[in-house]
């Protein structure tokens, strides 16, 4: 291809990177990053208004004035500042929403450099070849603990079960093409569990395996209980089948019914219980049991019920310079 040709193809790629609490890590992110795009950009790769998108999540640290300052002498960076914590998620739809007005193809990726950077060119790669959706795959989880491998091992066993198409290893290092942006941001819901909507949009899809390492500086902002609810979250929003495990549930809730049998007999022999006294404790645990976890499963639903038709916005945007930046 001729020289002004391809210019004319180049496509627009932005770099949508939410950070919460970030300030440690930021510095060796931005220099890697911009390394990589401005490498891009030279090789006509993509276009020369490409960007990078941080998405500060209310950070309570200093990595918005960090952001500021770099954009100071870097041309490529852009920021989003939220009002306050919500969420990476919802961080990454502000990123997406924002990027999709004008980029043809937007990569999102975390701040922490787990995610090799040189995949991102191999995204693109795969975007010229006619994917919409490229996501990023992990070939090992050696960075791992033991417990976090096999919990994500257990969960993405369960989603599969449920019946839910997702990429396992893969989190939310991805590329997608602006029409499969357009269309993943139709899906309203409030739970949002992103990588378990990404599949459904369609579109030709492909995978780009990649080594997690460590992260660079900082520590995790998913904590156990964060993680399991990011979990339950995705089963729960994806699935009603977890109503049936009520079943699974009330099993355990026979064993401690048979712990109650074993007491009852034995206070029974001791002479110490009245004429149906045993049967009359079994049956009020048992069915107890059964109808309190029946009743929270179904609560669980309610819930959600209740968050989607709230419509409450997803996020507040402080501070916009992208959109400026453009104007
Ligand atoms: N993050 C965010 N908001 C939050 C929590 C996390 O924007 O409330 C960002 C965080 O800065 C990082 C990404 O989401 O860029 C993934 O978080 P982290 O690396 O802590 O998760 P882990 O890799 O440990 O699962
Ligand atoms: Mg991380």
């Amino acid at each position: 291809m001729k020289e002004e040709e391809r210019a004319v193809v180049v496509k627009k790629l932005v770099i949508v990177i939410p950070a919460y609490n970030e300030e440690e890590v930021f510095p060796e992110t931005v220099k890697e990053i911009t390394e990589i795009l401005e490498g891009m950009i030279s090789s006509n790769k993509v276009s020369a208004d490409s960007k990078i998108l941080f998405v500060n999540d209310g950070s309570k640290d200093n990595t918005w004035n960090l952001i500021i300052n770099e954009q100071k002498n870097n041309e490529l960076v852009t920021g989003i500042n939220f009002s306050r914590n919500f969420g990476h998620q919802n961080a990454l739809v502000a990123g997406l929403v924002t990027a999709s007005k004008d980029a043809d193809m937007m990569i999102t990726i975390d701040a922490d450099l787990q995610d090799d950077v040189n995949a991102i060119e191999k995204m693109v790669d795969q975007y010229y070849a006619g994917f919409d959706v490229v996501y990023g795959v992990r070939d090992n989880r050696d960075t791992d603990t033991a417990f976090k491998r096999s919990t994500a091992l257990t969960f993405y066993g369960i989603m599969k079960k449920l019946g839910v198409d997702m990429v396992p290893n893969h989190a939310d290092y991805r590329l997608m093409s602006q029409r499969a942006v357009l269309e993943f941001l139709k899906f309203k819901e409030e739970n949002l569990f992103i990588r378990g909507i990404v599949p459904l949009v369609g579109f030709p899809s492909t995978k780009v395996y990649y080594a997690r390492k460590e992260r660079f500086a900082g520590e995790s902002k998913y904590p156990l209980k964060k993680m399991l609810k990011f979990a339950w979250d995705g089963i729960s929003s994806f699935s009603v089948v977890p109503i049936r495990a009520i079943m699974t549930l009330g099993v355990a809730v026979v064993i401690v019914a048979v712990g109650i049998l074993v007491y009852a007999v034995l206070e029974h022999a001791r002479g110490n219980t009245a004429q149906g006294w045993s049967s009359l404790m079994i049956s009020l645990w048992f069915l107890g049991g059964v109808q309190l976890i029946g009743i929270s499963v179904i609560g669980e639903y309610i819930g959600k019920i209740f968050n989607e038709v709230k419509h409450r916005p997803r996020f507040t945007i402080q501070d916009d310079t992208y959109t400026k930046v453009d104007k």
